[in-house]
């Protein structure tokens, strides 16, 4: 991370896990846990339902409420998804669009994730932008060029002013949940591709600006080793993001 060039941000997915009242008792323990003046930004991804228990629960602490997902129109009928306005109307600051189980299990393609990713932050979200590879496309040698078409086709129509409010996750896909974690050299290879493909696009001061977090099996033991790289400017925390301690530990690596 380069804390001189831009915000280190530390966030949790909670995927489908913890109802309200468990929200509720989670978030308050992490209030006794976290840092009281971290190095980054402390946010917490978590189900629709539990927004508003979120949302009171971390009232006065530093942790930030996102969403896991946000869907591009603004109403109509659509069952079952969740406008950009429903979420900033709840106090939702950020949400995270394109993550690889949306893909893998619910049809998410590059297109879908650029119109979610526009609706968000024409709303005035910060929108976290997963990308990353399979293993196979990994052992193909493939992943620069994978990472890079996410990157391009989900950023397209999005111009230097809305970039500031997009968050970049280097997620390779055979490291979440698994244990696996990428070598920080990895995430570092990976995370400055991202950059490039930014620079290319937007010039470089604009692409030194993004935030560009790894995410993938990040826990307490292996967090202060991936923030150490210049281009790794946080994480995207599933499992950890569930354990209070843990969950500390990783901000707490944010202020080496
Ligand atoms: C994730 O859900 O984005 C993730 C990285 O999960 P985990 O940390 O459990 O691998």
């Amino acid at each position: 991370m380069n804390q001189a060039k831009r915000r280190t941000v530390i966030a949790g997915n909670w995927k489908m896990n913890m109802t309200p009242s468990q929200t509720t008792a989670l978030i308050n323990e992490m209030k006794t846990t976290l840092p009281a003046e971290p190095a980054c930004d402390v946010v917490l991804c978590v189900p629709f339902v539990d927004i508003a228990a979120a949302k009171a629960a971390a009232e006065g602490s530093v942790i930030k409420v996102g969403a896991e997902n946000v869907h591009f129109e603004e109403k109509g009928a659509y069952t079952g998804e969740i406008s950009a306005q429903m979420l900033t109307e709840c106090g939702v600051e950020y949400v995270i669009v394109g993550h690889s189980e949306r893909r893998q299990y619910f049809g998410e393609t590059d297109d879908t994730v650029n119109l979610r990713l526009l609706a968000g932050v024409k709303a005035g979200l910060t929108v976290i932008l997963c990308v990353g590879e399979l293993l196979g496309e990994r052992e193909k040698g493939i992943t620069a060029e994978i990472v890079s078409l996410q990157t391009k086709v989900a950023l397209r129509n999005i111009d230097a002013d809305m970039l500031k409010k997009v968050i970049i996750a280097y997620e390779p896909v055979w490291a979440i949940g698994t244990g696996l974690t990428a070598t920080s050299d990895q995430a570092e290879e990976v995370c400055s591709i991202i950059r490039g493909v930014l620079a290319e696009k937007y010039g470089d001061d604009a692409a030194q600006g993004v935030t560009i977090q790894y995410g993938g099996s990040m826990n307490a033991g292996n967090a202060a080793e991936l923030l150490s790289k210049e281009n790794v400017d946080g994480g995207l925390i599933g499992g950890a993001s569930l354990k209070a301690a843990d969950f500390a530990k990783i901000v707490e690596a944010s202020n080496q």
